[in-house]
């Protein structure tokens, strides 16, 4: 067959989980907790499949959940976002950006990228007939240089992807570099897909940068979130997009034809659950209690560690012990030392290797502590 997508593999959170699985290593590879959520939700959730909420939930995602994930959205930026026009349930954050680009990308429109990105960007905005315009971020800050960014506009460019708190590296946007957005791109049309999936997963003390406090940037962008990511359920694959209604309506074309809605029980059960409890306001702390914990464990091995200022994700450099590829190096420490992690040359179109890797500290005290115990070793 003609591949529409030549040289794009098995996604490296699916390879590194396997791999982890065979070698019977510590999977800090892909991100997911390995604790329970609270067994209220699940209740929450079974209620209502006894209660008969088993059949197709409306198009769009349920009244119920889309009310008060506007409600939560603008109550803590400012917003406007009406649940009816411009809020929709999606079967998780991947399947809201898929949507997203699948609903405004055409053939030959460019899309600036902030690489290390999120692996799924690049290749559908190359199925779409897109064009990658990359921006390379480097340790140990992975700063953006604005001025830099200004070059890859063209007339085609058509779209800009934020990640903030941003995966892989745990950078988190500042409100400087939002003016600076604003700037470069007062007077165009150009869209912002913004990935918040991490929005509630962010420390010391600083506030999120959402796309939605500014009205400038909200009214060309679609925003996407996680209920995994808030709940501790990243299996349930649920998440919901924001957008302006113009831009809501072209998503849905897309989404009523790819996945129709969304699993109604759990939607139900979600936003029962979200109603009386306030549950991410203790997120910021609860993570940021395993990332103080996960860093000072890591700082008795060889590693440097790398900021990490949001996301669940602590990132090492090994520059200064070896040269090997970063792909073989994660593969090194699975296979001899039983932690399986992600390399970062990954998330870089040209597989850009800063010899870094990625370690997921959304984990009981003692899978770190284990996992560090090998690491040691190093
Ligand atoms: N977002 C998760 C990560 O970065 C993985 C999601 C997935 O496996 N599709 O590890």
């Amino acid at each position: 067959i003609n591949s529409k997508l030549p040289g794009v593999g098995t996604t490296i959170f699916s390879v590194m989980s396997k791999l982890a699985e065979e070698h019977n290593a510590i999977n800090l590879s892909q991100g997911f907790p390995d604790y329970p959520c609270d067994p209220l939700l699940i209740e929450k959730v079974n209620k209502a499949m006894l209660n008969g909420y088993n059949q197709y939930a409306p198009m769009p995602g349920l009244m119920s959940l889309r009310a008060l994930v506007a409600d939560k959205t603008n109550g803590l930026y400012h917003s406007d976002y009406h649940p009816d026009t411009d809020v929709t349930i999606t079967a998780g954050g991947t399947q809201a950006i898929f949507t997203a680009l699948t609903a405004t990308i055409q053939q030959g429109d460019e899309v600036i990228i902030f690489e290390p990105a999120y692996d799924c960007y690049g290749p559908t905005v190359k199925m779409l007939g897109g064009q990658v315009k990359s921006y390379e971020m480097a340790p140990p800050d992975y700063e953006i240089d604005w001025d830099m960014v200004k070059r890859l506009f063209s007339v085609n460019t058509k779209m800009i992807i934020l990640n903030s708190p941003h995966n892989p590296t745990g950078r988190t946007l500042s409100a400087h570099d939002m003016e600076c957005l604003i700037k470069l791109t007062k007077g165009t049309d150009v869209l912002i897909l913004s990935d918040e999936v991490y929005e509630h997963l962010i420390y010391d003390g600083a506030e999120h940068q959402s796309v939605a406090r500014y009205p400038e940037l909200r009214e060309r962008a679609f925003i996407v979130a996680s209920f995994g990511k808030l709940l501790h359920t990243t299996g349930w694959k649920m998440g919901y997009c924001l957008a302006p209604e113009n831009l809501t309506k072209e998503f849905r074309k897309i989404h009523q034809f790819n996945v129709f809605s969304v699993n109604t029980p759990m939607q139900f059960g979600i936003a029962d659950y979200l109603q009386d409890a306030g549950s991410y306001l203790g997120l910021p702390d609860f993570f940021q209690e395993k990332r103080d914990y996960f860093r000072k464990l890591l700082a008795q091995t060889k590693f440097n560690l790398l900021p990490c200022h949001g996301s669940y994700f602590q990132c090492v450099s090994y520059a200064h012990l070896n040269e090997d590829p970063d792909v073989d190096m994660a593969m090194r420490l699975i296979t001899e030392y039983g932690v399986a992690s992600i390399p970062v040359s990954a998330f870089y179109t040209r597989n850009t290797d800063h010899k870094v890797l990625r370690f997921c500290f959304a984990k009981k005290q003692e899978t770190l502590e284990k996992a560090v115990e090998r690491l040691i070793k190093l």
